[in-house]
């Protein structure tokens, strides 16, 4: 299965990329994990992605579509994947239709998450990350069984310096104008399947399994 999330910043892209991954036992891809890993090892893309990234701002199409490309002809995709928070413009969905084809293969799915903007703000304030393995938590809705640790690692929980609310704003303004074409991009395609995101996470989970027919 090869699924594309799209939504929002803090429609639940991740924590249900996360689940739909192990279900399906298909590598869970997300450009946002992989531009974080970068910066914390210190490499000249980290430090690059983070300065468009502090700013609310999308990492520029050239730096991230080959990243993708890559990652996409290691062998683990061989057997599908799921992208979170890639494609966020439509030339990197382009880009992406370029990849598949050269791989002879194509997205089954796009799964879109529909949350309104008012409920993100308040999402995005309560999100925790771990600095360790970037598992994700909400301090209401989905809080660490000790607060302010990983359950899965034991690192420490941080608000990332692009959820405070000053930056979700861009993040939100940017999502409309360069990320929410995608939808009737897939759409066209006949690709696009949506779920109500504002229902408790179980239920966002089963609501996905459901219109991707497992
Ligand atoms: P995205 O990857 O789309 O940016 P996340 O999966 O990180 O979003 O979710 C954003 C925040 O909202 C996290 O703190 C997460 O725990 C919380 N969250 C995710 N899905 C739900 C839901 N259905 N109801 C309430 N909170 C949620
Ligand atoms: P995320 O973890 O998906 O919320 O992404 C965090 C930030 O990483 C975004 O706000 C962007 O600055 C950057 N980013 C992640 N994915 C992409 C992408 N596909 N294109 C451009 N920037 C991205």
């Amino acid at each position: 299965m090869r699924l594309i999330m799209l939504g929002a910043p803090g429609a639940g892209k991740g924590t249900q990329a996360a689940r739909v991954a192990a279900q399906l036992s298909i590598p869970h891809i997300s450009t946002g994990d992989i531009f974080r890993a970068n910066l914390k090892n210190g490499t000249e893309l980290g430090l690059k992605a983070k300065e468009y990234m502090d700013a609310g701002k999308l990492v520029p199409d050239e730096l991230t579509c080959d990243l993708v490309a890559d990652r996409l002809q290691q062998s683990d995709c061989g057997g599908g994947f799921i992208l979170d928070g890639f494609p966020r413009t439509i030339p990197q969905a382009e880009a992406l239709d370029k990849v598949l084809e050269k791989l002879g293969v194509s997205i089954d799915y796009a799964v879109d998450i529909d949350v309104p903007d008012e409920a993100i703000v308040n999402r995005m304030s309560g999100r925790r990350a771990c600095v360790g393995c970037g598992a994700t938590y909400h301090i209401a809705f989905n809080p660490p069984k000790v607060e302010g640790v990983c359950d899965k690692c034991g690192a420490k929980l941080i608000l990332r310096d692009d959820d405070k609310p000053e930056t979700v704003q861009t993040r939100l303004s940017v999502y409309h104008d360069q990320t929410q074409p995608l939808i009737d991009f897939y759409k066209k395609k006949d690709k696009l399947v949506q779920v109500d995101g504002t229902m408790p996470m179980d239920d966002v989970f089963a609501a996905i399994l459901n219109v991707i027919g497992k």
